[in-house]
């Protein structure tokens, strides 16, 4: 039986393909990426001349079952993803679990990854972090969503696109406190490569000043809830807990 690759792709810098990447991409039997034009690109950067299929989040089960059916006949497939590693805030994921529901062997062929690479070189605590990826792009459900990490006591990691930047940077303010250390890891790998450390207010001020540009891609880092934090947080739902059991218990 086949094997389902799933190779990680440079974010920015084509110098972060891997030999590996290259190797198993000349090998298999077809490339699923998320779109074929940007997909063509890359490969022809490297003289991978394989066939390739697009596999987005449209058709992602419909290909699934194909994929499945081909693995079974004993071709292998790689699965790549415009930038970076698949299936992490990219298509990819929900072909994994049905493959591997199926009995087929998944294998990662690593490689680069935005979230990683910002964390490593964030300076922030890099032991426990909470990846969120992409926040709702409408503000009530942005800030309802950030409610739920304040008491996080670990490094938080979003992905922001330049068009919602400030705007979530906004967010991050209002709901988390202006006071906590951030990071803003822009254009990893790439010419205009920028990692600018501050609190929130800090870059906050950065992006409405233009001192950080709002182009390019992003990711967004935050420290953690501190200790007080995460008390703060705690006692107040136990309290609103056992008011509510005590309230259901005195009803008739
Ligand atoms: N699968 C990818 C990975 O492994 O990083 C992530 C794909 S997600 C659709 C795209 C987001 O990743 C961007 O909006 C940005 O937040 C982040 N990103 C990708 N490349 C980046 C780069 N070179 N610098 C900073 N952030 C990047």
């Amino acid at each position: 039986p086949g094997v389902v690759y799933l190779v990680a792709t440079p974010i920015g810098n084509l110098a972060d393909m891997t030999e590996r990447a290259i190797a198993v991409l000349k090998t298999v039997d077809a490339i699923a990426c998320e779109d074929t034009r940007h997909a063509r690109k890359l490969l022809d950067h490297f003289g991978i001349r394989n066939r390739v299929f697009s596999l987005h989040e449209h058709n992602e089960a419909a290909r699934a079952a194909e994929i499945g059916a081909r693995l079974a006949a004993g071709e292998s497939i790689a699965l790549i993803s415009d930038a970076g590693t698949p299936a992490i805030s990219d298509p990819g994921g929900l072909l994994v679990r049905a493959l591997k529901a199926q009995g087929h062997r998944v294998s990662p062929i690593p490689g680069a990854c935005a979230a990683i690479a910002a964390l490593s070189a964030a300076g922030l605590d890099s032991t426990h972090f909470w990846f969120e990826g992409f926040l709702p792009a409408k503000s009530r459900a942005r800030e309802a969503r950030l409610q739920y990490l304040h008491g996080q006591p670990s490094t938080l990691v979003f992905y922001e696109a330049p068009h919602r930047i400030q705007a979530t940077v906004e967010s991050l303010c209002s709901v988390l406190g202006g006071a906590r250390e951030a990071v803003l890891a822009r254009e990893l790998t790439k010419r205009f490569e920028s990692l600018d450390s501050g609190t929130l207010d800090e870059l906050r001020a950065a992006l409405a000043e233009g001192r950080v540009p709002a182009r390019g891609e992003f990711v967004v880092l935050v420290a953690g809830a501190s200790d007080n934090e995460t008390d703060a947080e705690e006692t107040v739902p136990v309290d609103q807990l056992i008011e509510a059991l005590l309230a259901e218990q005195a009803a008739p």
